[in-house]
């Protein structure tokens, strides 16, 4: 069970927490092992990690020190209002903690030096003071818990700031520190985001990391699920500020999942719940506000309803380039030559369409658009058309069910298409069309797929 910063940001939030666990803990009366818990920093304390770091580079040793103040000051309230019995040692823990950190920026700021593995150290602070406050939290109201330092789990390489997991070690360390434990019925509480390389020096798996953490002791646990508790009631089949009233997805894939959240439909992001996919465990967002609402489980295969698309998506401000060649024509080697202009200007492209003697890409990143127009010049006519848009329907039941696209193409009939494509995944069709046209088309589709009785 993750419960990501807003999720523990004070101590309402920690009593939803203990209550969501403990009746998880009541439901499943006849469980091997209780449930694994992984927080993230209080809401809001990464990013005044990350300031103080940069104050530190910069020299300002007492605003960083205020900066610190503010934090211990918001930490210790929170310790305060969560515990009673084990209140004096949480408290205690707590400023040694800190004491630590302000003893490391007072350093840097002398040295005006952060390095990656400095700023893991500052950053990883957050996450090794919320598990123990919850940890301790959970003592206090008699549930058997215990609290993991997540760095004597979790082994990573030595790429700070964006560590990479040693799950063989992890999964060793797991199995001898962490299962026991949950089989005598105690509720582990680990950090996430933390770990340590195999020499012990202070790692972070990069900024939204807790998510990751959990796949990966799940994933070495061999958990039943691995539950997100968040502050949304999980994936929507469609943005809330464009279509009205969209609907929860119950569950999708991990496919699915994947594509939607490159569209910026992202509660969680995919790659981070992959450890937990590669082993098949189910990946469940829930929201910590309504815990009694089911959530969207994602798995490697998903279940989709009969009929039915699984969510639609958009990416709004996209440029079009159309590239238009005669030499194209019944030639080899044409696209190669084409391509090689948007990777020498590092430009990724989205969608992509073609016909004997075009090319029309679409690319959200136009920072070089004028030289990548110029490149292709030498060898083709293009053009570009701003202020585009794509819009991506997903759907497991796409490959199966041929009518989708006649009725997605159908929803749309008034509205000029300037692309479409279907990849041979055949689990998703794209539409790009003007961004004008975004609301209209979206809310169409999303009547035809998601509003008929
Ligand atoms: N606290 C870390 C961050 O804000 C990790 C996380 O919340 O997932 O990036
Ligand atoms: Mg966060």
């Amino acid at each position: 069970m993750k419960f990501g910063g807003t999720s523990v940001a004070d101590p309402d939030a920690i009593d939803r927490l203990i209550g969501i666990v403990r009746q998880q803990i009541r439901s499943n009366p006849k469980a091997s092992r209780a449930p694994v818990v992984v927080v993230s920093a209080l809401a809001g304390v990464t990013d005044a990690l990350v300031a103080i770091a940069q104050l530190a580079e910069e020299g300002e040793a007492d605003r960083a020190a205020a900066a610190l103040q503010a934090l211990v000051d918001r930490h210790i309230a929170v310790a305060t209002a969560v515990t009673t019995d084990s209140r004096e040692r949480l408290v205690a823990e707590v400023r040694r903690e800190f004491d630590e950190l302000i003893g490391l920026v007072h350093a840097l700021a002398v040295l005006r030096e952060v390095s990656p593995r400095s700023r893991d150290a500052v950053l990883a602070a957050g996450e090794l003071v919320s598990s123990r406050i919850v940890a301790a939290a959970f003592a206090d109201r008699s549930i058997p818990s215990a609290w993991i330092d997540a760095r004597a789990v979790l082994i990573t390489d030595a790429e700070h700031t964006a560590a990479v997991p040693d799950m063989p070690e992890t999964c060793a360390r797991a199995a001898a520190r962490i299962a026991p434990l949950a089989a005598a019925g105690k509720v582990v509480v680990l950090g996430g985001f933390i770990g340590a390389t195999a020499n012990g020096m202070t790692s972070t798996l990069g900024r939204g990391g807790s998510d990751y953490s959990a796949a990966i002791f799940g994933a070495c646990l061999d958990a039943d699920e691995i539950q997100i508790w968040t502050d949304v009631d999980g994936m929507l089949t469609a943005d809330p500020r464009i279509v009205p009233q969209p609907r929860l997805v119950p569950q999708l894939s991990f496919a699915e999942a994947s594509e939607l959240a490159y569209f910026g439909a992202k509660v969680l992001h995919p790659s981070t719940i992959l450890p937990a996919v590669a082993k098949n465990i189910p990946v469940r967002i829930l929201n910590s506000r309504r815990p009694e609402n089911g959530g969207t489980r994602i798995t490697s295969d998903g279940a989709p309803a009969a009929g039915q698309l699984t969510a639609i998506a958009c990416k709004r401000d996209v440029t079009v380039i159309d590239i238009t060649s005669t030499r194209m024509l019944m030639a080899h080697g044409f696209l190669r030559r084409l391509f090689e202009v948007f990777e020498r200007f590092k430009t990724a492209v989205d969608v992509v369409t073609t016909s004997e003697v075009s090319v029309s890409v679409t690319v959200d990143d136009t920072r070089r658009l004028e030289a990548i127009l110029d490149n292709l010049h030498n060898f083709a006519e293009a053009s570009c058309e701003r202020e585009m848009a794509i819009i991506c329907a997903v759907g497991e039941n796409l490959r199966a069910d041929p009518t989708l696209f006649g009725r997605a193409v159908t929803a749309l009939d008034r509205i000029p298409l300037r692309l479409v494509s279907q990849a041979a995944s055949r689990r998703n069709i794209t539409f790009v069309l003007r961004d004008a046209d975004v609301p209209h088309a979206m809310t169409r589709l999303h009547e035809q797929f998601f509003q008929r009785s």
